[in-house]
């Protein structure tokens, strides 16, 4: 019998689980969505000038070409457009039950009773053999604790929540942050604002984004010429796979990263004043590298200013740093999200009552991104140890989904399955000794690990290497229960 598949979020993950299934005939699943739409990140971050930084053929599902992208990055309308055109396509919308947020899933010894919340109505329960969390690893906005921020008299909100109705024009705005969102959303706010502060805790290394629109015999051939997608996207990726990735290995490339962005910084900044303050003093990639080609012109408009002064208070007035109060009328937080509180806040309970959160409380982590001892027949979308600096998390997720369908037959066979200790200790130890040589260890802080260093959201081999690992037959490593 089909197992019964409780999968959790509508996002590329979720939705990519749901297809997969209903192509291998499986249509016993429920995908649980907190929101009243789909499509996760892309949904959520509606801000202006949101966007990708990975070409738009390769930050799609391989199996779903799209006829209809209009430039090499896409802009966030397109990608949501392009995940509604999948869950139409394969008929995934009336199997999402909206507005219903997981507060828990429990084991009990054979399946998972998995509780959601819908509004008003109430939690109500329901049996699964099988949870795949597909929650992602940026859904939650990370709010600053800065005193005061309460008795703010303007207007505030996260870029991820962006406040539509609020018109920016003529305002004083304080942007606080300055990673990839902020990138994006500060050449739009510096054209419509009277004046923009952005207050930069740390600089970035940015790197030119090559953007630019398909032209109509380009947009012709990728719809209608058999297989120029498929090149084109195994061309972008085999691109990234090589010339990217070697740069967070601390090698030679690192070097050549570092004279691209800085080489990018000189072209755009003339003042060298503020060439200084943009100049980062650690290694690129430590932290997401910044691609945009937008971002420097737009701090060297005259309404805008880059402000290193370290913030003490909010006032209702403005931001208050240790130099001078700067007023605004609006603060716009693009302080990222809780990325190492994978899964939070929901309650994961598995076998002899393990609790997940606890498990985790040094750091979360998963055989291959996917697994938990302890937790049968609990699969994790773009878990632990997962996240790229350098390639698409599309394909990321296409792989993990593989790996839980291999999976699939086993445990209907033989019951619920976990994965062994010792597969996750060789695991955990091949990612330890995989990590010394990835810039992200040291020499900056990031959303990449937690508070005491660790980190939890990276994959430091390449994307080929982690296709061979989640394509290998999965019963060696797991054990039935
Ligand atoms: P982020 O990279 O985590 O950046 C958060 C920013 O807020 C940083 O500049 C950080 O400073 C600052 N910040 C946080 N707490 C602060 C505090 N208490 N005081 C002052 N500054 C504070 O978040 P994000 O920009 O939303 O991007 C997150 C990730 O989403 C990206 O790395 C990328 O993977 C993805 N993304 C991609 C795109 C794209 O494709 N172009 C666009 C948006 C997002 P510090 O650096 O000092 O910590």
């Amino acid at each position: 019998m089909a197992p019964r598949v409780a999968i959790i979020g509508a996002g590329f993950g979720g939705l990519c689980m749901a297809i997969r299934l209903e192509r291998a005939g499986i249509t016993t699943y429920t995908v649980f969505e907190k929101a009243g739409d789909l499509g996760g990140t892309w949904r959520d971050n509606t801000y202006p000038g949101a966007g990708c930084d990975i070409p738009s053929h390769l930050y799609s599902y391989s199996f779903e070409n799209y006829g209809s992208w209009t430039r090499r990055y896409p802009g966030q309308p397109e990608i949501l457009a392009y995940l509604q055109h999948c869950a139409d396509k394969y008929g995934i919308r009336r199997k999402i039950r909206f507005n219903t947020e997981v507060v828990s899933a429990a084991f009990d010894g054979n399946r998972w009773q998995v509780t959601g919340a819908t509004g008003s109505a109430g939690p109500s329960t329901e049996a699964f053999d099988v949870v795949v969390a597909a929650v992602g690893q940026l859904n939650r906005p990370h709010l600053p604790d800065i005193p005061g921020m309460q008795d703010f008299a303007g207007t505030s909100f996260h870029s991820a929540r962006w406040d539509h109705g609020h018109d920016l024009s003529g305002r004083r705005v304080a942007m606080i942050g300055n990673g990839s969102s902020a990138a994006q959303l500060i050449p739009h706010v510096a054209r419509a604002a009277a004046r923009l502060e952005v207050f930069q805790r740390t600089p970035n290394w940015v790197i030119p984004k090559p953007d630019a629109a398909f032209g109509p015999r380009a947009r012709l051939a990728f719809r209608y010429i058999p297989g120029v997608q498929r090149v084109y996207r195994e061309w972008i990726y085999r691109y990234a796979e090589a010339a990217l990735y070697p740069a967070l290995a601390q090698g030679w490339s690192t070097d050549l990263l570092r004279r691209r962005a800085l080489g990018h910084l000189h072209r755009q900044v003339p003042d060298p004043g503020l060439r200084a303050k943009l100049t980062p003093d650690y290694p690129p990639g430590c932290k997401r590298v910044v691609i945009d080609s937008a971002f420097y012109p737009a701090l060297t408009r005259p309404n805008v200013d880059v402000v290193t002064e370290k913030i003490v208070r909010i006032t209702p007035e403005g931001v208050e740093t240790t130099e001078a109060l700067h007023p605004a009328d609006t603060i716009i937080y693009a302080t990222g999200f809780r990325s190492t509180e994978f899964l939070a806040p929901m309650s994961v309970t598995g076998r002899d009552g393990l609790d997940l959160a606890e498990r985790w409380r040094a750091g979360a982590e998963a055989y291959l991104g996917i697994s938990v001892p302890g937790f049968p027949n609990l699969f994790l979308l773009y878990g632990p140890n997962t996240n790229l600096g350098h390639n698409s998390i599309v394909f990321m997720l296409e792989c993990q989904v593989n790996h839980v369908m291999a999976c699939l037959p086993h445990l209907s066979a033989h019951g619920p399955m976990e994965v062994r200790p010792e597969a996750m200790a060789a695991w955990t130890r091949r990612l330890g000794a995989a990590m010394e040589r990835m810039v992200w260890q040291d020499g900056c802080r990031s959303w990449y690990k937690t508070a005491d260093g660790r980190v939890t959201n990276n994959w430091p081999g390449t994307t080929t290497l982690y296709r061979r690992l989640t394509s290998r037959p999965p019963r060696a490593a797991y054990r039935h229960v």
